[in-house]
């Protein structure tokens, strides 16, 4: 029988069983499409990595002997249409049965349940073969349970997949160790340079250019340091295991302003391309924990696995269970406007300043920046989740939807109510101070609510707590932060909302 197989941009899994046997049959479909490249505007690595990506996939595919029938985005025979692409692809091997991998994004899954609807052949969808757990896992996990608590989740995944067990108790008696994941980096240990690829983009940036399609952000055409390939992706995270592993939960939740990745992994795009699939992440990183027992300490090992084991794939849970709704969900009813300084990270702010220019030239920030530094100051000026959902899904190189929105409009927005988060990631400016260098060196006195040097975070947090205290009076978990504002006399009250409404006014002046 003819088959015609749809391999999307994400789904770049070379040990998927499709692969076993080769066929000249099978015919494999990739392209290059604008649909993907529009339907948000997408920092230029995101979409030369995601282009060279599939490039290799089909370079390795061909070279594995499979049928591969590639468009790439200048090709005039590339119709931009994915349903028109499948229908002449048919017509032109004379296929007899169409067949893709169950796409992550709600969007593409739906359009391609009515693409395959309407063939005159039959279809047919198959699993990735990436995920620890199937789309409906966690939904089953949670039958009936009014909180989706991760750690629940994670435990049950660990037990259940046999990771950092000892029988029945969990390696160094301990689920979890969070606590011990929160230094500060004072750069008392040198952070080896990030794993550098330098490759020449010059043709692919010629083509992009070309073919019209709008980005943003910087790329260096003589220096992309992304994998582009399963085998860079094994190299990148050979060098996570040597290099960087022995610090990574100590110093998860830091941040530097002389070091963009300190020590985290930058493995997400080669994971969410599924060049790399998670189990053979965390099963190379616990052997060579094993190696190294004498270096390398359960804390470190345990912090990265939980973001994989445990994060991932309850944030993908999470929006399978959760969408379509989700993706309009604006619980706090937020609805300012997101600074023109986000893109050009043009901004007083020093910690600002430095996440928003790091994501423009690397598209890249680590977990915290996103978190308490980017999304901290979004929520706070209670930008509407819609844009801040926007820019976090064009900027980022690992920006995938399934990711990005639950991240972002969930744990970093409270936009879904507290589906994910049990209390909105807001502090004032301390926060960033501790977990940072940036204050130091900051045109604000983050000791300071009021005034012309007065750091931005700290009158816009009780603002903040302010306008939502109605909203969040029953939550246990607020109730140390709504006590401590209610302790602030009201004309001190009134003075840092005056001044947090000024903020808010001239975002683009701060
Ligand atoms: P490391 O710090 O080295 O962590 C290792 C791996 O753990 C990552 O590669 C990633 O696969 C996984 N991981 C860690 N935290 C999470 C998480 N919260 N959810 C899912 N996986 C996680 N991650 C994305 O992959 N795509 C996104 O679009 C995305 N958007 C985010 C938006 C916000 C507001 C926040 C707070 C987080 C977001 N994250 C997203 C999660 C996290 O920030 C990135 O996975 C991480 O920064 C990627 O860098 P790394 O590979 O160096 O990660
Ligand atoms: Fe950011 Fe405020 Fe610190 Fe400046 S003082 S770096 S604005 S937290």
């Amino acid at each position: 029988m003819r088959k015609l197989r749809l391999l999307l941009g994400d789904q770049l899994n070379l040990a998927h069983s499709w692969f076993e046997e080769t066929n000249e049959n099978t015919i494999y479909l990739m392209a290059e499409m604008r649909q993907e490249t529009d339907y948000v505007k997408h920092h230029i690595q995101k979409v030369v990595a995601f282009f060279l990506s599939m490039r290799h996939f089909a370079t390795d595919l061909k070279a594995k002997g499979h049928q591969v029938s590639y468009f790439q985005i200048t090709a005039e025979n590339n119709p931009q249409d994915l349903e028109k692409l499948i229908a002449i692809c048919i017509e032109k091997h004379q296929i007899e049965k169409f067949e893709y991998q169950l796409p992550d994004e709600y969007r593409l899954d739906l359009q391609l349940k009515t693409i395959a609807s309407q063939l005159k052949i039959p279809a047919e969808a198959s699993d990735t073969e990436h995920f620890y757990t199937t789309r409906n896992e966690l939904e089953n996990f949670f039958e009936g349970k009014k909180l989706l608590l991760m750690e629940n989740f994670y435990r049950n995944m660990r037990k259940k997949h046999h990771v950092l067990m000892d029988g029945s108790t969990p390696v160094g008696n301990q689920w979890n160790f969070d606590h011990d994941n929160r230094k500060k980096y004072k750069g008392e240990i040198p952070v080896p340079t990030e794993k550098n690829f330098h490759k020449n983009i010059t043709e692919i940036l010629h083509e992009i250019k070309l073919s019209g399609i709008q980005t943003f952000g910087n790329i260096k055409e003589n220096d992309f340091s992304w994998p582009t390939s399963r085998a860079e992706s094994l190299v990148v995270l050979d060098y996570f295991c040597t290099h960087l592993l022995q610090h990574f939960g100590d110093y998860e939740d830091a941040m530097h302003t002389d070091e963009k990745f300190l020590f985290h992994s930058r493995l997400s795009f080669a994971m969410n391309t599924k060049m790399l699939s998670p189990k053979e992440v965390i099963e190379t990183v616990i052997a060579h924990y094993h190696n190294n027992e004498a270096q390398i300490s359960i804390s470190q090992v345990e912090g990265f696995v939980r973001q994989i084991l445990g994060w991932r794939e309850y944030i993908r849970g999470i929006y399978w269970k959760e969408m379509p709704d989700y993706a309009q969900l604006n619980a706090l009813n937020n609805h300012n406007n997101l600074p023109d300084f986000f893109w050009t990270g043009k901004t007083k702010m020093n910690c600002m300043q430095h996440a928003i220019t790091q994501s423009l030239d690397e598209a890249y920030a680590h977990h915290i920046q996103r978190l308490m530094v980017i999304g901290n100051f979004t929520l706070l000026t209670q930008i509407h989740p819609d844009q801040v959902d926007a820019w976090y899904l064009g900027v980022y190189i690992d920006a995938i939807e399934w990711v990005e929105m639950p991240n972002t409009r969930g744990m970093s927005q409270y936009a879904d109510g507290g589906i994910i988060a049990t209390k909105p990631y807001v502090s004032s400016g301390s926060y960033i101070n501790k977990m940072s260098n940036n204050c130091s060196k900051c045109h604000y006195n983050v000791k300071e609510k009021l005034g012309e040097k007065a750091c931005p975070f700290n009158s816009l947090y009780w603002n903040f707590l302010d306008e939502k205290k109605d909203y969040f009076k029953g939550n246990q978990r607020m109730s140390m932060m709504l006590n401590l504002l209610q302790k602030i006399k009201p004309e001190d009250l009134f003075l840092i909302k005056t001044k947090a409404q000024e903020i808010i006014a001239n975002l683009d002046g701060y």
